[in-house]
């Protein structure tokens, strides 16, 4: 088999764990699989380099925040590779650039338009184990780009997808997607398996899971992807696109987001053009909004609220209230420390109820609902924030979460 295996910061967060990682990627080489590893930048050192780049300039310039945050993954490929060597493995490094990972010139965010795996394929004829640094790509023009947070997730999946992998192996510091984060909730249960959707819902909610992007790479292309933890050797979750059937008929997992924000548009003209008004320019700024509600209107007018996210609450202030000045509204009105809380399921579709037993739920532990917005497939509460977690264990509990549904393989 191919096999692509990428590891996360954590996982090759110092040499010790540089040596573990090293010791399972010649453990599949020597079951016969071919490896091409995707690596991140070690510990938090992505982090530290944008630290040190506001240090020295106001508003770092994306090229050349670029060009100093793609190194962190530079640094883990050769020290994979070279221990890789000294563990009798034959292996290469190669920046995003040389693996031909082809991106746009957006920075910061570019995306990937092809890759050309020509020196994969080379290395991996000659038997030996490409080390491609994760995140990074370069355009047609040889500049360096990043694909946002997290994209290591994006290159291996993108990888995988261009060499026609049988398998994409994610390795984190978790055991593999649990049905809400275990910190919250101490009996959260491992899922085998969960599909291409709701690992998106879960993502897009708040969940700490994988970068969406690969998800959706993973979706097209039919990548099979197995979420699991550097660790230990216990599997984690399968991510599929159709889940066992008996998975099928329920909440698969809460998830929450603790930093939340609202805006309120008050008095708002009822008339054609006013949301787009709005919430052009917070687009236009990159911010993105999430649950929004929009009064039925009386006399004419209705009020407008939305969420963002708690750090772009700010930003997003003096925009909304241009627009609201520009279309006539009465005024705005804000509100932070608010929590998302949310249920995601495939099996929502066609399972009526559930809705209304997430609401009792939360009202018999006397939360109260600031907002309601749902998709197919999930069903999402503002709540307030300090409320969140309680919320959280209440509907684990009342959904039996903690219950491995029978028939299922574990
Ligand atoms: N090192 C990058 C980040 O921390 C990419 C990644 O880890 O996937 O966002
Ligand atoms: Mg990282």
């Amino acid at each position: 088999m191919v096999i692509v295996q990428k590891y996360g910061g954590t996982s090759v967060g110092n040499a010790a764990r540089i040596r573990r990682v090293c010791r399972r990627i010649a453990e599949t080489v020597a079951a016969g699989h071919r490896v091409v590893a995707v690596v991140s930048a070690m510990g938090d050192t992505t982090d530290r380099l944008i630290e040190l780049a506001r240090r020295v300039s106001e508003a770092p310039p994306p090229r050349e925040l670029d060009m100093l945050v793609a190194n962190g993954e530079t640094i883990t490929a050769p020290l994979v590779a070279m221990c890789l060597q000294d563990r009798g493995v034959p292996a290469i490094s190669l920046t995003g650039a040389q693996a031909g990972v082809r991106t746009s010139g957006h920075h910061s965010r570019a995306r990937i338009k092809e890759i050309r795996p020509i020196r994969i394929l080379n290395a991996l004829g000659r038997g030996q184990v490409p080390v491609v640094a994760g995140f990074q790509g370069a355009t047609e023009d040889f500049e360096i780009t990043t694909l946002g947070r997290g994209g290591s997730d994006t290159t291996a999946v993108a990888l995988a997808a261009a060499l026609e992998a049988d398998l994409c192996e994610i390795y984190t510091d978790v055991d593999g997607i649990m049905t809400a984060d275990p910190r919250v909730v101490p009996e959260a249960r491992l899922l085998s398996h969960i599909s291409y959707e709701e690992i998106l819902e879960l993502a897009a909610v708040g969940a700490r899971v994988m970068h969406p992007r690969a998800v959706e790479i993973g979706e097209l292309y039919g990548v099979p992807i197995h979420v699991r933890s550097s660790f230990h050797r216990r599997p984690g979750t399968m991510v599929v696109s159709e889940v066992p059937m008996e998975d099928r008929k329920r909440v698969r997992g809460v998830a929450h987001d603790l930093s939340v924000a609202k805006v309120t548009v008050l008095g708002v003209p009822d008339r054609p053009g006013v949301a787009a008004a709005i919430f052009e320019p917070l687009s236009e700024a990159g911010i993105s909004v999430d649950v929004i509600v929009q009064n039925v209107s009386s006399e004419g007018r209705t009020d407008l609220t939305f969420t963002v996210a708690e750090a772009d609450l700010g930003r997003s202030l003096p925009l909304v209230e241009a627009a609201a000045a520009e279309i006539g509204a009465a005024g705005t009105s804000q509100a932070a420390g608010l929590a998302k809380v949310s249920l995601v399921g495939t099996g929502m579709l066609g399972t009526p109820g559930i809705a209304a037993r997430m609401f009792r739920t939360l009202a018999e532990a006397g939360i109260n609902i600031e907002m309601i917005s749902t998709s197919e497939i999930r069903i999402t509460c503002i709540v307030d924030r300090r409320r969140a977690e309680e919320a959280v264990r209440a509907l684990h509990a009342a959904f039996e979460l903690e219950q491995v549904p029978a028939g299922t393989p574990v």
